[in-house]
């Protein structure tokens, strides 16, 4: 069996403020690559836990570049580096994955007490909609893992993203590392409890996946994508995209053969909106 872990940052044990999240900042440097990493190796070692032979690693935040390989567990390989061709799940391709742990996550932008709530970009991007439905990264990211076949069976991060991810996959497993009070604020679990909650998790979804495939996420198709950008000269830039619709002062919208295209679309669209 072979598990693809998604990382990200925002919703890794401890994580409440920007600057723990910023590669220019020393406490991210000192501290919070440490924290990340030891996450990720927690879901690691519950999927060996479980019976898994190979596992790769999709480090999701930022530029790709936060897990330390020189403490990542063995056998786990790690995909690390921008731009890759599936970002946040960069290795779900190929055709050989069973199954996806999400660990780290983040709550949708706009979210009600979701640690650093944002969808892909905290800074262009005010909502998205795939089919009219609002999605944030868990729901970009499950739709690409599905088109390719592949299951999303567990999340790690606060109760808001948790709760969101369960809204697309009601049967995911979910770590709940902290508790929001507000977007920059959280009751963390200690380490050590954290880590082995995200272990155990892990361990148990890919165990229940053994037994009984859970269905990959499939988003009706062709997909029609709607994305708000935060102000309307973002909308301007994105807007020389061919085939692309201007909805209004900061609304692109546009269509898509399936989730996979949706996801290049849309990240496109995003860097366009300088
Ligand atoms: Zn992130």
């Amino acid at each position: 069996m072979k598990i693809l872990i998604a990382d990200d940052m925002e919703g890794i044990s401890g994580i409440t403020s920007w600057d723990q999240v910023d590669p220019e900042n020393a406490e991210y440097r000192s501290r919070c690559r440490h924290w990340i990493t030891a996450d990720v190796n927690a879901a690691v070692q519950g999927a060996l836990d479980a019976g898994a032979k190979e596992i790769v690693v999709a480090d999701g935040h930022w530029n790709s570049s936060n897990v330390l390989l020189e403490e990542l567990l063995p056998p786990a390989r790690l995909n690390t580096g921008t731009p890759s061709p599936f970002s946040m799940v960069e290795g779900v391709q190929y055709g050989d994955v069973d199954a996806a742990v999400f660990i780290g996550y983040h709550a949708r932008a706009g979210s009600l007490q979701g640690i650093l709530d944002h969808t892909w970009s905290s800074v262009r991007v005010a909502n998205v909609w795939l089919n009219d439905r609002l999605v944030g990264e868990f729901g970009l990211n499950a739709a690409v893992c599905g088109h390719f076949g592949v299951p999303v069976l567990m999340i790690s991060g606060d109760q808001t993203v948790c709760a969101e991810a369960r809204e697309w996959v009601p049967e995911v497993f979910t770590s709940q590392v902290k508790r929001a009070t507000s977007r920059w604020a959280a009751e963390c679990l200690p380490f050590e409890e954290s880590r082995a909650l995200i272990r155990e998790t892990a361990r148990k979804a890919i165990e229940a996946f053994a037994k009984k495939k859970v269905k990959p996420l499939k988003l009706k198709t062709p997909l029609k994508g709607v994305i708000e950008f935060k102000d309307a000269h973002m909308a301007d830039g994105a807007q020389i995209c061919p085939g692309v619709e201007r909805i209004d002062g900061r609304k692109i919208g546009f269509s898509a053969k399936d989730a996979a295209e949706a996801y290049l679309t849309f990240r496109s669209l995003v860097k366009l909106a300088t």
